[in-house]
């Protein structure tokens, strides 16, 4: 007899948990319970949650489950920063890393395995391309490092809450204090390719009755999936990171290969869509350095111009090398050079610091451990890419 594999909960958010459980012909407030449950209490065996009746336990037990990706490695760097290699249903695997700071902790999640935009300066390019993740596999990611972190006491975010009381299931949502204050849509992949599921896993993400993120703690980053960027602003407007890299189509289309579908000037026009009427609203440009590509002060300059009239705020990240790739760093007085040029023209700039460096888990050294469908890994191994 053919049984049908268990339908995995961490796949829904709540108003498809609420429906799951009308279908079930219970109340619509059994999803807040459970999702508290397994988001707030970290409990994902169904016997433990207390105030849902036995029945249901055990109903819950028969058709459903709360399946997480295993966890391969975790390695913690000197920094406090941490990674872990999840392996997934199908047996690829993604990565996930952890940023604590002083005031906050970041979540830096993957959405893809892999990535399909070959980005010239990125690992996960180099990798190919597998597929989409899913919501669970989205979530999960949260979740474990949340969980992890809290069992090896790392993180520091943690205050005195009360011992939740299993028992009683006495919790107030309120006196969250978790590892995880921040999440970035930054680790492998575009999540602009994995609208759907990322969508709602944000949504899981930012309910109070999960982790409870407000949308300005959520940042996505795309390389500039245009139409996608509207969608984002109709149906999920999180904090928004552009890859921008270059100040012109010219060096753009090298450094990022999508800008020939969608140039900086469709991409910008969206950006300034995106924030609307909001004043407060900026939105990050990503910028990284690659020594003599596009640091040069002219390239500073040429970038306050595009940037004159868009709300935001510049990141200069330093490129971080890996296995097999010809580019270099800019080294610290060129970028600080670069930095000033961009504040003397009243760009708001910032240099991200490189974290995790020793465990490769800083910007674009995520590689994973997945079959490549798109055979990039190989011919990649034979391409330079040539910078005029
Ligand atoms: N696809 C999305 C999210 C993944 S990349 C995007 O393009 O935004 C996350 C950030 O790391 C991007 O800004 C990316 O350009 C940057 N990055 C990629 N490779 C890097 C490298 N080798 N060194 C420094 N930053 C890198």
């Amino acid at each position: 007899m053919l049984i049908d594999s268990p339908i995995n909960l961490l796949s829904m958010d709540r108003n498809a948990m609420e429906s799951y459980f009308c279908d079930l012909g219970e109340k619509r407030f059994r999803a807040k319970q459970l999702l508290q449950w397994i988001y707030q209490r970290n409990v994902i065996d169904f016997a433990k949650m207390t105030d849902l009746s036995k029945s249901l336990r055990k109903k819950l037990s028969d058709e459903a489950c709360l399946a997480m990706p295993i966890i391969v490695s975790q390695q913690l760097s000197a920094d406090g920063t941490c990674k872990w290699l999840l392996e997934l249903k199908d047996g690829n695997c993604i990565e996930t890393v952890y940023i604590p700071e002083k005031d906050r902790g970041t979540l830096c999640v993957s959405s893809q395995v892999g990535c399909g935009l070959n980005c010239t300066f990125c690992a996960t390019a180099r990798q190919g391309y597998n597929r989409n993740l899913d919501v669970d596999e989205i979530i999960a990611q949260v979740w474990i490092a949340n969980n992890a972190l809290e069992s090896i006491g790392v993180g520091g975010y943690f205050d005195n809450r009360p011992q939740d009381d299993l028992e009683t299931g006495d919790f107030s949502l309120t006196d969250q204090r978790r590892p995880v204050t921040n999440v970035v849509m930054m680790g492998m992949g575009e999540p602009l390719l994995n609208f759907e599921s990322v969508v709602a896993a944000m949504n899981l993400m930012m309910d109070d009755f999960s982790f409870g993120l407000s949308k300005r703690r959520v940042t996505l980053s795309t390389a500039g999936v245009v139409p996608a960027i509207d969608r984002l602003a109709e149906s999920c407007p999180v904090s928004l990171a552009v890859s921008l890299h270059a100040p012109n189509d010219e060096l753009r289309n090298k450094l990022v290969p999508i800008n020939k579908k969608y140039p900086i000037e469709q991409l910008l026009a969206a950006c300034l869509r995106y924030v609307g009427e909001n004043k407060r609203q900026r939105i990050t440009f990503e910028y990284v350095m690659l020594k003599g590509i596009n640091d040069s002060p002219s390239h500073a300059r040429e970038l306050a111009k595009l940037l004159e009239d868009v709300p935001s705020k510049v990141n200069l990240i330093p490129f971080n090398p890996f296995e097999g790739v010809h580019l270099e760093r800019s080294d610290s007085r060129t970028i600080d050079r670069f930095r000033d040029i961009l504040l003397g023209q009243g760009i708001f700039t910032i240099m991200r610091r490189t974290r995790g460096e020793d465990i490769d888990a800083a910007c674009g050294q995520l590689a994973g451990d997945f079959h490549d469908r798109t055979k990039r890994s190989v011919h990649m191994k034979q391409q330079k890419v040539v910078f005029s």
